[in-house]
């Protein structure tokens, strides 16, 4: 057995998961799953009735053998009626997510020597009841004991602000996924942590970047060429994998370039950060447009708000930060993971409510 009383707190992503406990000493840490990684991809690849495969394997699997994997399970969950078949078994979304928690389940006894059943999930606050039971659902069904579902940005402001209880701050937590974008004001008067407004868009995140450099880049393929890679899946999903990756790297440096083979052409298409900034400029105003929108509902404006904290590995990008000090003259909080702040809440929320 693990050391008794550990919870784990999993962030279930749209795009990817993470969970993490609270050790002996008190402190949140990020459990790896079984590959080595702080983040699971939350894809689904059936490889037939009997089997399947989650995260980078599947991953790797999402153009070439398209009807056999899923995604972005998330977006489904809470629809009564909603089930995707494989090999003839109809799966509903609470028996996806389950197999996705089920992996990390696994990989969690893996890494910790015994198995773990409590857990604390996170969700997005714009969740509703059957969206959330449904997230509790996944759970019983991948055999853990569900302690409570709790908000993403809720999680992600714990894991920030349980060394700043006790003054008062308001916080905006912006949280750009893969898929999915939310804001969410938050305030600490004391030792309360409440939730002010929160909003999102549902259909915007990294994937909307990486489709934009995706088409730029087979653009000007195409004139160079008369060609389309986008014509064929196998070098679709090669190229989409390249882009992500100078999506990526656009991140820490200033140029990237995209090797592009297709039918025996072959370009290299250079990307300067600039370019992908401009590429992508409405997508950023979509982003400032729901922010003012909570400010709005929350009654406050940008000089109100003392912390900002950025969830999501999209908020990887400068040019995230770049809008987050141009409107509010404040530098995004320190010290704090996209990719990890929500699961190490989630750990933290789990040890608060249910001390051993
Ligand atoms: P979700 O919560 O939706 O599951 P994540 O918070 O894990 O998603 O964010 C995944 C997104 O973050 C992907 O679109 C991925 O490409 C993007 N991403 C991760 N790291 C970086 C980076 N360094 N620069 C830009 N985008 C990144
Ligand atoms: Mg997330």
């Amino acid at each position: 057995m693990a050391d008794d009383g550990i919870i784990l707190g999993i962030d279930l992503g749209t795009t990817f998961s993470a969970m993490a406990y609270v050790d002996r000493h008190g402190k949140p840490c990020v459990l790896a799953n079984a590959e080595g990684h702080a983040t699971t991809a939350s894809v689904i690849h059936f490889y037939d009735r009997e089997a399947c495969v989650v995260g980078d394997e599947a991953v790797k699997m999402v153009v070439v053998d398209a009807s056999n994997v899923v995604r972005f399970v998330k977006r489904y969950m809470g629809e009564p009626d909603f089930t995707l078949e494989f090999f003839g078994k109809a799966y509903t979304p609470q028996e996806l997510s389950a197999i996705i928690l089920r992996k990390l389940k696994d990989d969690a006894a893996e890494a910790l020597g015994g198995e773990v059943l409590d857990v604390v999930i996170t969700v997005p606050a714009y969740f509703n009841a059957a969206q959330r039971a449904a997230t509790a659902d996944a759970g019983a069904l991948a055999g853990l004991n569900v302690l409570s579902i709790i908000n993403e940005p809720t999680a992600a402001a714990i894991s920030y602000g349980v060394e700043r209880l006790g003054a008062d701050r308001n916080i905006m937590v912006f949280d750009l996924g893969g898929g999915t974008f939310d804001v969410t004001v938050m305030d600490i008067r004391g030792t309360s942590l409440r939730t002010v407004a929160s909003d999102g868009n549902a259909e915007l995140g990294g994937k909307d970047w990486d489709d934009r450099l995706l088409n730029y880049v087979a653009d000007c393929f195409q004139k160079q060429f008369g060609l389309d890679p986008r014509d064929d899946p196998q070098p679709y999903q090669e190229l989409y994998e390249r882009c992500l990756h100078a999506k990526i790297s656009l991140s820490t440096k200033p140029r990237a370039v995209i090797p592009v083979n297709y039918r025996g052409h072959r370009a290299v298409v250079p990307v300067t950060r600039e370019e992908f900034e401009s590429l992508t400029a409405d997508l950023l105003l979509q982003c400032e447009d729901t922010c003012n929108l909570v400010l709005e509902k929350a009654r406050m404006s940008w000089g109100d708000i003392d912390d900002f904290i950025l969830a999501g590995g999209s908020t990887r990008m400068p040019m995230i930060q770049g809008m987050i000090r141009r409107l509010s003259g404040k530098e995004p909080a320190r010290g704090v993971n996209p990719d990890e702040c929500v699961a190490l809440g989630a750990s933290l929320a789990g040890v608060f409510r249910h001390p051993a």
